[in-house]
């Protein structure tokens, strides 16, 4: 599913006033009769006004027509959701355009948004309910299997979550992007220039990459977290030179390599977060595990590095939660809001995508962003294919970013 902002410009005050009034509606109902939608948008022109609108609205994909159902009437689509969310980020002036969607992740939509600087952001919008939405598509049933907008109500868990994590984990310092907003089914968070180590061929110190990221899962246990889905795509590098040092031919001190170009720092930094868990987590011993062997699994394959320790383990792990004052970000998060229910919802409904796309995170290494791609439904994927990339290595974004479609709906509504 693509976010296609050219619509935008052509909505009417009051088009986005039914939107809006259909996304009210879809709380009660899965279907929203079309009188619910008159009634909730008020419109001066009443009804007939409002009728145009859910035409104009239709018509572009924001609200779907269900005829099976018992009565006639709307539901809200993604669509209709990302517009409202990037009308409400245009409208707290965070989003100013919208440019190319810099990956698929596997619940998600990544977008590169601008501020009206020109300041770069990304946009992670989450697609939970998605991939069943695929795979059943040939069948017109699948609305009747999803109940009551569970996608709906999922996916704004799952940003909702994200972003209360990001900033437990920013305000102790830990290397994620730092969380800018959050609406609806989306986040909003600083772009980081950086490629995911699965696009890394190799690093300068294989063995101190691998030390800092076990030091990671160990730094995230302290603070009584598991990051659930620490693989090579939810890992950043970013790579950094350091100033050259003044070329005196004297200087040969220490042989290390690239003396001209100054050396290479690497970084990593983490992402997606709506899957993490607390380390009192009934099955906290299974996703250590997994989080610890998909980095040791990675390395032995990519940069055939095998630490000559064992572990670490999660028993020893465990002994650290809440240690050396480190605050138990688990707590703090579920004590901010998220019911016991809706936290059980969005850990099940996370499992059951991961066994839909039939991948347990980090246990098959060959899986590529390019196939996750495959079966994506886009009609038209983009005129940009002249790649003017970096030359010489992977473009760190599927395709190169040309221009941003500006949302011009700031002065609306
Ligand atoms: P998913 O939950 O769908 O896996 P992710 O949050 O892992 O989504 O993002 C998918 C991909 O998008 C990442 O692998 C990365 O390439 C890119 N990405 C995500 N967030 C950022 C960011 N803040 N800056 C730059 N790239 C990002
Ligand atoms: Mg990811």
């Amino acid at each position: 599913m693509k976010l296609d902002t050219k619509a935008m410009r052509h909505l009417t005050a009051e088009d986005w006033r039914v939107l809006t009034a259909a996304e009210i509606g879809s709380k009660n109902h899965e279907v929203i009769p079309t009188p619910l939608i008159e009634s909730i948008a008020k419109l001066r022109g009443g009804a007939s006004r409002v009728h145009k609108s859910i035409s104009a609205l239709a018509k572009v994909g924001l609200i779907a027509r269900l005829k099976e159902a018992k009565y006639d009437g709307y539901r809200l689509t993604y669509g209709g959701m990302d517009y409202l969310a990037l009308h409400t980020y245009a409208s707290r002036r965070e989003v100013y355009s919208v440019g190319n969607r810099i990956g698929v992740g596997k619940e998600s939509d990544i977008l590169v948004v601008a501020d009206e600087s020109g300041t770069q952001r990304v946009l992670k919008i989450h697609r939970l309910g998605r991939i069943s939405f695929r795979t059943v598509k040939a069948n017109r049933d699948y609305l009747r299997k999803r109940q009551g907008g569970s996608w709906m109500y999922l996916s704004r868990l799952a940003a909702e979550k994200e972003f209360a994590f990001m900033k437990a984990l920013k305000s102790e310092g830990f290397p994620v992007p730092e969380p800018l907003g959050q609406n609806r089914h989306t986040v909003l968070m600083q772009f980081v220039d950086a490629f995911p180590l699965r696009q890394i061929s190799e690093v300068p110190d294989p063995a101190a990459l691998y030390a800092d990221l076990i030091a990671m899962i160990l730094r995230l246990a302290r603070h009584g977290l598991i990051h659930g889905d620490f693989n090579e795509f939810n890992i950043l590098i970013k790579e950094e030179r350091e100033e050259p040092e003044p070329s005196t031919e004297s200087k040969q001190s220490d042989g290390i390599e690239g003396k001209k170009e100054g050396k290479l720092t690497v970084t990593p930094i983490i992402i997606d977060f709506p899957q993490m868990v607390s380390m009192d987590h009934q099955n906290a011993e299974m996703y250590f595990d997994r989080d610890v062997n998909c980095i040791k699994r990675f390395f032995e394959r990519r940069f055939h590095f095998v630490s000559t320790q064992p572990g670490p383990f999660f028993k020893d792990a465990k002994k650290t939660v809440g240690k050396d004052g480190a605050q138990r970000l688990d707590a703090a998060v579920e004590a901010s809001g998220f019911s016991k229910k809706a936290l059980k919802d969005l850990e099940a409904a996370i499992r059951e995508q991961q066994a839909e796309r039939g991948e347990q995170a980090g246990s098959e290494d060959d899986h590529d962003t390019s196939s996750m791609d495959e079966d994506e439904d886009d009609e038209d994927d983009d005129e940009n294919s002249d790649g003017n990339e970096d030359e010489g290595r992977k473009s760190r974004v599927d395709r190169p970013i040309i221009g941003m479609d500006a949302l011009s709906i700031s002065e609306k509504t």
